[in-house]
């Protein structure tokens, strides 16, 4: 079985920041590590090879820097992968981000199964699974968290979804998002990171993938951020007293005059 692990590199979450002046997340200088749920979506390519056989290649969108987060999962097993950078990808939102990913996986062959993680921690959109099987004209299961059957042409699949589990049938090729499970992800071992330190990570720009331009990065993407902020967090405490009825009416006033301050 051949799978693709789309895999970001985000900022480890006790040091993100947002530049005061340009109001975006401050990635340069910032330690960056890989996505957490792209290690639980990589986990369970492995398990599958495990099962299947096959390779698993990842694929990344970032700066020349986020060629780390594939030599990351290199050495925890995954065999090899592109990154995709150029400054035409700059900018990208989710629409052109699935776009240019859509386009590395082309150029890579495709794949049986392409397994992105359930979520960003930055961008913390969760769109991109979805989008890039719409670009690629896949069915696809998000929030997976187990693989009960696997087969040459389709898998079973276990989802959560709040309080809600199904299992589905989802015909091959596919794409899923993975959730955290209770398998730990693996950790890098030492033959895997000497394989790494040595990989050769392709680097393709958009005209490599074939990527049309208008529709990457700035340019492609039609949603803009107008401000990024870190809420500032207040605490205060009111205690509601009488009998229920009394209760309920006094917090539906409290509601009422949170939402006119915001608006
Ligand atoms: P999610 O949808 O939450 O991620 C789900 C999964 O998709 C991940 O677990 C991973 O498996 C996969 N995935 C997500 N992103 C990638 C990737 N890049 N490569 C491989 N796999 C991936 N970000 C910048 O760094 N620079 C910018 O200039 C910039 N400009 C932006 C401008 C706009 C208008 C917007 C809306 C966003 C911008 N972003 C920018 C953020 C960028 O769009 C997101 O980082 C990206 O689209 C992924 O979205 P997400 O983080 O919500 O991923």
């Amino acid at each position: 079985m051949r799978m693709i692990v789309c895999i970001k590199q985000v900022p480890a979450a006790a040091s993100a920041s947002i530049d005061p002046l340009t109001k975006t997340i401050v990635r340069t200088g910032q330690k960056a590590v890989t996505n957490p749920f792209d290690l639980h979506a990589l986990q369970l390519a492995l398990d599958l090879r495990q099962q299947t056989g096959g390779t698993i290649t990842g694929i990344t969108m970032g700066l020349p820097a986020a060629a780390a987060a594939l030599r990351d999962g290199i050495s925890r097993g995954m065999d090899g992968g592109v990154l995709l950078s150029d400054r035409t990808f700059a900018g990208a939102d989710t629409l052109a981000t699935s776009y240019a990913l859509s386009r590395g996986i082309e150029k890579l062959g495709g794949a049986d199964l392409i397994l992105c993680g359930r979520m960003a921690t930055d961008g913390d959109t969760a769109q991109i699974g979805p989008e890039l099987a719409q670009q690629l004209g896949l069915p696809h299961v998000s929030d997976v968290c187990q693989v009960l059957e696997i087969a040459e042409d389709h898998l079973v699949v276990r989802r959560v979804w709040d309080e809600l589990e199904q299992v589905l049938h989802l015909p091959l090729p596919a794409v899923i998002t993975v959730v955290k499970s209770s398998r730990t992800p693996a950790l890098p071992t030492l033959s895997g990171m000497l394989r790494a330190k040595d990989a050769v990570i392709p680097v393709w720009t958009a005209a490599d993938v074939g990527a049309d331009p208008e529709r990457c990065g700035l340019r492609g993407s039609p949603t803009q951020v107008v401000r990024t902020f870190a809420p500032q967090a207040r605490r205060q405490a009111q205690v509601l007293g009488g009998d229920v009825g009394t209760q309920a009416q006094a917090l539906a006033q409290l509601c009422r005059e949170v939402l006119r301050e915001q608006d």
